[in-house]
């Protein structure tokens, strides 16, 4: 039995408790930061040892119709294909001639019967080969987060074809240089039950329903004892103890934008 502090917030007024416990979430990520988010999540899965791009299409309902990172076609292995970038012996011993790019794979793996009217967001501006592809899908927006490679040809190329097509360029910055996924609800959490650490200190002042070890299916603990009226259902609790162990155990930073320009995405 672990005896618990209840902390009463000190500022919180019956007015502002109202919000908390029926306002809609203040702090849900935008549209953009959650389709980039999908396109730099969607690069982790690239091989490519240097150059990890991500691309999103979204249509006109905001659904994603369409995703795709950098990689060898389906069925050529990793193994037998270079990730070069250069090569004593020549092009075909590096990745060029053999990858393909996150924004033709998103157009090509679209679950939709037509991308026209959609908008594609990419962790980097489309080079000149994909802008061919992304015009003749119809897309008729390009979101980009990365644009350092501005100064190639190949970008100048792509710029020069979209001004042409009348394809809508926008370059992203998110007011976060990070986002990051909890992979696991705190009800989820292995290991010992944070109400059984100590000192632990509960504000109450949100909502929802806690009704202590007993409904915790995953340690079995039993209900903790707790020395004020906090031992009646409760809810929205959050612990001091509990926090430092989700953040610990609990969180996979996904590095998107600003934080994956700083590492660079060279290509
Ligand atoms: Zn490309």
């Amino acid at each position: 039995m672990v005896a618990v502090d209840v902390v009463e917030p000190p500022s919180t007024s019956p007015e502002e408790v109202l919000i908390d416990s029926s306002a809609a979430r203040p702090d849900a990520i935008s549209w953009d930061d959650y389709f980039m988010s999908v396109a730099f999540l969607t690069a982790m899965r690239s091989k490519d040892p240097s150059t990890q791009v991500g691309a999103v299409i979204v249509n006109n309902l905001k659904r994603i119709i369409g995703v795709g990172y950098n990689g060898f076609p389906t069925g050529c292995s990793d193994d037998v294909l270079p990730w070069a970038k250069t090569s004593p012996k020549g092009e075909l011993e590096t990745k060029y001639p053999y990858v393909v790019h996150a924004e033709l794979n998103a157009v090509m793996n679209k679950n939709s019967e037509s991308c026209i009217g959609c908008r594609l967001y990419s962790t980097l501006f489309p080079c000149n080969e994909c802008a061919k592809v992304i015009i003749q899908a119809g897309i008729r927006e390009v979101i980009y987060a990365s644009d350092k490679q501005k100064s190639k040809d190949s970008a100048r190329a792509s710029r020069k074809l979209f001004k042409l097509a009348g394809v809508e360029m926008r370059h992203f910055v998110s007011k976060d240089s990070s986002l990051n996924l909890v992979l696991r609800y705190p009800e989820d959490e292995p290991g010992p039950h944070p109400m059984e650490q100590t000192p632990v200190k509960i504000r109450k002042f949100m909502t929802g329903a806690y009704s202590g070890c007993d409904s915790c299916a995953n340690c079995g603990s039993p209900p903790t004892s707790q020395t004020s009226s906090s031992s009646q259902r409760f809810a929205g609790w959050e612990s001091f103890a509990w926090s430092s162990a989700a953040v610990a155990t609990a969180m996979v930073s996904l590095a998107v934008v600003r934080s994956w320009q700083r590492r660079g995405l060279s290509a």
